[in-house]
């Protein structure tokens, strides 16, 4: 069985240094410990090449939470795939809501998605409706944003993306969506990769749920939401609940 993928989405938390510290020693301690799950840390940039250097063990990775379009030049206050290569980091968080909510859209996702994997990162691509309606149109929605955010990805480099569903109405609420649904919801963000890049592709593609997810919920909807992991907020910044979710989900 593969190994389930747990993402840590900081944001822009915490606000000190040593805070940032804290919660990486607790994942550091309890990595070698770790035999089905791959974690990797989204702290803010500037922490990033601070953290990385205390790196301990192979199970743990680091991730930014944005890249540029470009590789270099009047951009200002934005930071290159390039850039991030060379301090180690290995993926890269693309498209999160919070970002499209800021005016980021499918086509600057797409280029962005390109860049990074040129570069030789690892895009976590976000999407996901604002809206779960009743007559299906998020279905649309979702199918569209998967399309032209993978719009400049060729085949041969489709199996370096992972894919974060994340229905905006459930980040950062009370309940993740049920488990059920959520399940659902991976056939289908599999069947539209399988749609435009063929059937083994879409099947392997590995897919996180994210969500309100906690060390409450997390072994439940990873044993049985057909997820290859999650995509965590919150609780990957409470260094005591995120340990717990991870002993959680490892012994699935
Ligand atoms: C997120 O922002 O990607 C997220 C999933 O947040 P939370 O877990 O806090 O809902």
């Amino acid at each position: 069985m593969k190994k389930k993928i747990i993402v840590g989405n900081w944001k822009m938390n915490p606000t000190n240094l040593i805070d940032a510290k804290k919660i990486v020693s607790s994942v550091n301690k309890l990595s070698t410990k770790l035999n089905n799950t791959d974690v990797v840390l989204c702290p803010p940039f500037i922490y990033l090449p601070k953290l990385i250097s205390n790196k301990k063990n192979n199970n743990v990775s680091f991730g930014a939470q944005n890249s540029y379009s470009e590789e270099r030049g009047s951009y200002t206050g934005e930071v290159s795939p390039t850039m991030l290569k060379e301090f180690g980091v290995k993926y890269v968080i693309i498209g999160h809501s919070e970002r499209r909510a800021m005016g980021e859209t499918d086509e600057i996702v797409s280029k962005k998605i390109a860049l990074a994997i040129d570069t030789g990162l690892k895009p976590i691509l976000c999407v996901g409706e604002s809206e779960h309606d009743s007559q299906g149109v998020y279905l649309d929605t979702l199918k569209n944003q998967i399309k032209m955010s993978l719009d400049k990805v060729q085949k041969k480099y489709i199996s370096e993306i992972i894919i974060a569903y994340e229905p905006i109405w459930a980040i950062g609420a009370k309940e993740p969506m049920s488990t059920s649904v959520i399940n659902e919801m991976v056939i289908f963000v599999k069947k539209v990769v399988s749609d435009m890049y063929g059937h083994e592709n879409g099947i392997s593609i590995p897919v996180l749920y994210g969500g309100s997810v906690s060390f409450r919920n997390a072994s439940d909807i990873v044993a049985n939401g057909g997820v290859n992991g999650l995509l965590v907020g919150r609780e990957s910044v409470n260094p005591e609940g995120f340990v717990e979710l991870l002993k959680a989900v490892d012994a699935i």
